[in-house]
């Protein structure tokens, strides 16, 4: 459902799809999935569409019935209208709104209720970002001023990043996160990337995970020197404040 987060770089999370299938082992919203969603109503691998919301036996409602199973929940699409405070939100913190599995007419759904309320800001965030290239040939992406289209790498050789697709002759804003940030970027192909996108989000993983990654202090600096370099902000989550120090910087790209 809609609400206040405590994702650093937005005002708030709205879900009309919660559940994913990538597997990332550091994942977050899984575990929040499995803690908060209860018994598994039915099985797994399967899209679920839920016209009305399912409850718990004490009448509260289950925000993640099938748990991380793809669920796309369409009794929320209004949600953004009833919002009238403009606010940056970001769509599906809980899912990959662009995972292969998710089907096009979801997608299409979700940006006309985005459009239905434009007085928000609205970030996508994927794994998977190839997706949005053929979205926009479909002319399913939206090249709104407030739509902006995030690719999530925490490896830097990664090769699948998207900055903007030039043939439909449109402009996609992009951002780059890096979070949790797992290596060194140096001169990696990611790291040059930082020159095709608008705006660069780096975190460190938190949580108690076994094989959990501390970054270097010396991983970000160089991704801030790229940014600055390009003329690009640079936005570091909460995580890093203690280890940057008097070099801790939140800076975004719209006023
Ligand atoms: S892509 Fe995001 S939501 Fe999906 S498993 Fe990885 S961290 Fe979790």
């Amino acid at each position: 459902m809609g609400r206040k987060t405590k994702i650093d770089w937005c005002d708030s999370s709205w879900n009309p799809i919660t559940g994913c299938l990538h597997g990332c082992p550091y994942c977050y919203a899984a575990g929040m999935a499995r803690r908060f969603g209860g018994k598994i109503i039915t099985g797994h691998d399967h899209l679920y569409i839920l016209d009305a919301p399912i409850r718990r036996e004490d009448g509260t409602i289950n925000p993640y019935p099938y748990r991380f199973d793809p669920t796309y929940h369409k009794y929320r699409l209004k949600i953004p209208q009833d919002w009238k405070k403009p606010q940056t939100i970001f769509v599906c913190s809980m899912a990959d709104m662009f995972g292969e599995w998710v089907p096009d007419e979801w997608i299409d759904q979700i940006f006309t209720a985005c459009l239905a309320a434009p007085q928000h800001r609205y970030l996508f965030l994927t794994k998977n970002p190839k997706r949005y290239p053929r979205a926009a040939l479909k002319n399913i992406l939206v090249a709104e001023d407030n739509f902006w289209y995030g690719t999530s790498t925490p490896r830097a050789d990664d090769p699948a990043f998207w900055s903007r697709p030039s043939q439909e002759g449109r402009y996609y804003h992009t951002f780059l996160s890096i979070e949790p940030i797992l290596e060194r970027f140096g001169k990696s192909s990611a790291h040059g990337s930082v020159a095709l996108t608008d705006w660069v989000i780096v975190g460190a993983e938190t949580g108690n995970r076994k094989d959990k990654v501390i970054p270097e202090k010396g991983w970000i600096m160089e991704l801030a020197e790229e940014c600055d370099k390009r003329k690009k902000p640079i936005f570091m989550k909460e995580s890093l404040r203690a280890l940057m120090g008097d070099d801790f910087r939140q800076e975004f790209p719209w006023k």
